[in-house]
């Protein structure tokens, strides 16, 4: 069996694992797909005909793409084809184009093969349960706290219930959740334990009401023991689904059942949201997960780099933990390709390496001097002045304006003090401040004001 086939079975058994569909529905829609194409990014899956590569976009996506997600370890866009799709096109189809404005590595197919087996050799088909543990999970002061939580409720289930964990996208609360399963399963192993994603409990519930098997939904979800529901925040509006997972949270919590929810906001953010859901939500043991300080950054990235064989000096460490500064996806996603690179290209592992694909991973992620100066070039440029005027102590109305709005978008898009910005152009931080001020009244009462700091703003972050 060669690699892809074997991800693909794997890929099966993740699918029925799930419980949703009776066998026969499985066989009917997943017993002849194949993987055609992996990239670290991308996935196509190929059906035989065009019903069915219809019906598998429309009702299967989310759930191909989450089980995919658990056999190979990280997430990617997943495009589903037919055989029976317009073959020429297909065949004149270009290979997906990997990171075009990677000017170092440029791969060809071959080479993206290798970075799929690359990726994969360490991935290959364990479960994702395997790396989303408690034992992989870096602490810090940002998260020990919804740690401890958490094992606690996977240790003592039911004691901390229900508990909603909530925190900025990338931050690990679905890798706690699945740490929380894996304990489980293997502490608890009587436990009937279901995660779900919020899409997918949405799109069953609405199969379950097109199909009038609502029965079957109600009393599949109302017996479980533990219930773990991810990104909860996307139930905002949606009136049948709210209604149906009442029932279901409150059947649970009377019976004393786990039910672990997370969420990007806290309760009180969610909009839309029902009145009696919202005070279920609230009265929840709520854990929120912060971002990383520079020391669980920087010890992520030596235990991820690691674990990969990757040898990255100190100072390359220190570097990549300030200019990765909130997202652990971010920084995994970083070190996967620095890897990738290193090992297809055996490229030095440089600033130079590193920035390249940062810009990659994060395209608005620009180093500050280097956003500093953009940002008063453009803002010079638009007032038709010049970068000397803009930091002078000159006070004419288009100087002081541009340098009002150049302040003032440099506090938007940096994580500079007004102290620092103040530096720069020669001022003290009370004045930076009424710069700012400034710009958020013209904002408010003048006509295009927005407009036109929002295409500068635009310009500066570049494409
Ligand atoms: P969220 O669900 O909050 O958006 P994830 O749980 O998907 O974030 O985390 C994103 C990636 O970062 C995952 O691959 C996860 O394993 C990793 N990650 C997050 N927090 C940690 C941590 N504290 N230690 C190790 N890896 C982490
Ligand atoms: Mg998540």
């Amino acid at each position: 069996m060669d690699e892809l086939s074997g991800i693909c079975e794997a890929l099966k058994e993740a699918l029925l694992e799930k419980n949703v569909l009776a066998r026969s529905t499985f066989d009917l829609w997943f017993g002849d797909i194949s993987i055609t194409s992996l990239t670290d990014s991308s996935a196509v899956i190929c059906t035989p005909s065009k019903l069915r590569k219809n019906i598998l976009s429309t009702r299967f996506k989310s759930m191909l793409s989450e089980c995919l997600c658990e056999v190979i370890g990280f997430e990617v866009d997943i495009e589903i084809r037919s055989l029976e799709d317009n073959d020429e096109s297909e065949l004149n189809k270009k290979p997906e184009e990997p990171d075009s404005r990677m000017d170092v590595p440029k791969e060809s197919a071959e080479k993206e093969r290798r970075i799929t087996e690359v990726l994969s050799e360490n991935s290959g088909k364990r479960s994702i349960l395997d790396e989303y543990t408690f034992d992989n999970f870096v602490e810090g002061e940002s998260n020990k706290f919804a740690r401890t939580v958490c094992y606690a409720a996977a240790r003592y289930p039911g004691e901390q219930n229900p508990l909603f964990i909530y925190g900025h996208s990338g931050l690990g609360k679905t890798h706690l959740l699945y740490a929380i399963m894996h304990y489980m399963r293997k502490n608890h192993p009587h436990l009937k334990i279901v995660y779900r994603t919020c899409e997918t409990f949405m799109n069953e519930l609405i199969d379950a009401i097109a199909n009038s098997e609502t029965g079957p939904f109600k009393d599949k979800y109302r017996t479980v023991d533990v219930l773990l529901i991810d990104d909860i925040q996307f139930i905002s509006g949606k009136v049948a689904t709210q209604e149906e997972f009442f029932h279901t949270f409150s059947a649970l919590y009377e019976s004393d059942k786990q039910i672990i929810l997370t969420s990007d906001r806290p309760p009180q953010e969610i909009s839309h949201l029902t009145e009696r859901l919202r005070t279920r939500f609230e009265s929840s043991v709520i854990v929120e997960v912060l971002p990383p300080s520079f020391e669980l950054r920087t010890a992520i990235i030596k235990k991820k780099s690691e674990d990969l064989g990757l040898d990255i000096d100190n100072d390359l460490v220190n570097y990549m933990a300030e200019r990765l500064n909130n997202n652990i996806r971010q920084i995994e996603g970083v070190i996967k390709k620095i890897y990738a690179f290193h090992s297809l290209s055996n490229l030095e592992i440089n600033k130079e390496l590193i920035e390249q694909i940062i810009s990659i991973v994060d395209p608005g992620n620009i180093p500050k001097d280097i956003l500093v100066s953009r940002i008063l070039n453009t803002v010079s440029k638009k007032n038709g002045i010049t970068v000397e005027d803009i930091t002078s102590k000159k006070r004419t109305d288009s100087i002081a304006n541009a340098r009002h709005v150049a302040i003032y978008i440099m506090k938007s898009l940096t994580e500079m003090s007004l102290k620092d910005i103040g530096k720069i152009f020669g001022r003290d931080h009370s004045t930076i401040l009424s710069s700012i001020n400034k710009v958020e009244t013209y904002i408010k009462t003048k006509n295009n004001y927005e407009r036109d700091v929002n295409e500068m703003i635009k310009e500066i972050k570049g494409p």
